[in-house]
């Protein structure tokens, strides 16, 4: 569980795509944002549904971006 999901409020639209697939990390009411930690497979999964691109993803562990 090195990975760790970043929002871009500015692109979010709030449909709910990432709380409903992990909602111990997201939670959405206007935007989305972070509660919590969770599988980084979901993470990345999250982040490959979301219809906006809005959740890019960093690992913790060695600081890269792992997605977009
Ligand atoms: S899936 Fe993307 S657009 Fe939808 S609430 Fe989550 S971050 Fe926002």
């Amino acid at each position: 569980m090195s990975y760790i999901p970043i929002i871009d409020e500015a692109s979010c639209i709030g449909q709910g795509d990432c709380m409903e697939l992990v909602p111990a990390v997201f939670q959405v009411d206007d935007c989305a944002r972070v509660i919590g930690t969770g599988p980084d497979e979901l993470i990345l999964a999250a982040a490959h549904e979301c219809p906006v691109e809005a959740i890019s993803i960093v690992d913790s562990e060695t600081g890269e971006q792992v997605y977009p």
